[in-house]
C-alpha cells in the first residue's frame, strides 16, 4: 500500500515544513507536484516487476513511491544528505527500495546494475537535476552499462536537441551522441507549474532505449565524435572549413573535399546536413590509410 501520496503541492509542502527543508538551487531541486506527470513518466518507462530501477535524485521520494509500487526493485541515489531522513519516512512502507546517499557521478552504476539488480532488466528513471543533465546522460551512455532504457525529465530544449534530426535548428553534437547509443521517444511536455519551486524553463520527458546493436559501423568512435564536435563548433562554416581549422584534427581542406566527393556530398556542405551514417562514413574514410582503397561506398 502506498503511504501518503506525495504528488500534490499540499503534501509536499507539509513534508518540507515538517523537516524544515530548504531548496538548494545549485542542486537543481525542483520537486514534482503533479500526479498526472508522475504517472506519465513511470508509464513512459513502462516499469514492471521484472525491472530493477535506478532513480537519480529521488528528492522527497515522490516518484520513488510509484516506482516501488511497480518495479521489482528500486535503488535511489540522492546527493543531499538532508533528504535521507525524509526518504526513510516516505518510503518506509516499501521493502524493495535501497537509498544511497551519494553523487551519481561518483557512483559505480555498473556494479549496481550487475550485482544489486542482477536478473532484473535495469532501467534508469529520473527527474534529473538540470545543472548536470548532459554529463549524467553521456556517462550512462558512453560507459555501455547493462541498462535497457533511460527515461528522464530534462529541460525541454535539451530533450529537443537529443531527438533532433539533420537539417533542423536543434540538431547538433548532442543529437548525434545520444542517437548513436539510443533510440529516442519523446513522451510529454511538462510546464513549470508542475514543480515546486517552479523552474524558469519548460521541461520534457524523453525515453532513450539503449541500442543492442550499433546503428552504424565506425572504426574510431573518438575520431568520429571529434569530427562532429568540430563541425558544430562553427555551425555557420562549411564542414571543410570547420574541420580543417580544428586544432586537434590533422585533416587538410583537400583531404576533406576528396572524402566528401567519395561520399557524393557537395564540398560546401555544412555539418548540420549530415546524418550519423554519413559522419561515420566520413570518419572511416579519413581514418583509413588508403583513402580510396579501403572503403568502397
Ligand atoms: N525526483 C524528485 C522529484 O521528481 O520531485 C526530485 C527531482 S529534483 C529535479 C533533482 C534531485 O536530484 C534533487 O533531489 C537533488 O538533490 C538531486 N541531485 C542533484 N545532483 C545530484 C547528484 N549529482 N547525484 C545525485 N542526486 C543529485
Amino acid at each position: 500500500m502506498m503511504m501518503e501520496n506525495l504528488g500534490s503541492a499540499k503534501s509536499t509542502s507539509q513534508i518540507i515544513k515538517k523537516y524544515g527543508f530548504s531548496f538548494q538551487k545549485r542542486l537543481g531541486q525542483n520537486f514534482l507536484i503533479d500526479d498526472h506527470v508522475l504517472d506519465k513518466i513511470v508509464d513512459a518507462a513502462s516499469v514492471g516487476k521484472d525491472d530493477g530501477v535506478i532513480e537519480i535524485g529521488p528528492g522527497i521520494g515522490t516518484m520513488t513511491q510509484r516506482l516501488c509500487e511497480r518495479a521489482g526493485k528500486v535503488i535511489a541515489i540522492e546527493i543531499d544528505s538532508r533528504l535521507i531522513p525524509i526518504l526513510e519516512e516516505t518510503l518506509s512502507a516499501y521493502d524493495n527500495v535501497s537509498i544511497i546517499n551519494a553523487d551519481v557521478m561518483k557512483t559505480d552504476i555498473r556494479s549496481l546494475a550487475e550485482k544489486d539488480l542482477a536478473s532484473l532488466n535495469v532501467k534508469v528513471v529520473a527527474n534529473l537535476p538540470y545543472y548536470i543533465t548532459t554529463p549524467i546522460v553521456m556517462e550512462l551512455l558512453e560507459k555501455r552499462l547493462p541498462i535497457d532504457s533511460i527515461t528522464i525529465m530534462v529541460q525541454k530544449e535539451v530533450a529537443e536537441r537529443m531527438k533532433a534530426k539533420p537539417g533542423t535548428k536543434d540538431y547538433g553534437a548532442l543529437s548525434l551522441a545520444v542517437q548513436y547509443y539510443a533510440q529516442t521517444y519523446y513522451a510529454a511536455n511538462v510546464p513549470p507549474n508542475c514543480f515546486i519551486p517552479r523552474p524558469k524553463v519548460g521541461s520534457g520527458v524523453i525515453r532513450l532505449d539503449i541500442r543492442k546493436e550499433p546503428v552504424t559501423e565506425v572504426y574510431d568512435e573518438d575520431h568520429m565524435f571529434e569530427i562532429i564536435r568540430a563541425s558544430f563548433n562553427q555551425r555557420r562554416k562549411t564542414l571543410v572549413n570547420a574541420v580543417s581549422n580544428h586544432a586537434s584534427l590533422p585533416h587538410s581542406k583537400k583531404e576533406l573535399e576528396e572524402a566528401l566527393k567519395k561520399l557524393d556530398l557537395p564540398a560546401a556542405i555544412r555539418g548540420e546536413a549530415l546524418d550519423l551514417n554519413q559522419f561515420a562514413a566520413l570518419s572511416n574514410l579519413l581514418t583509413s590509410k588508403d583513402l580510396y582503397g579501403k572503403i568502397s561506398k
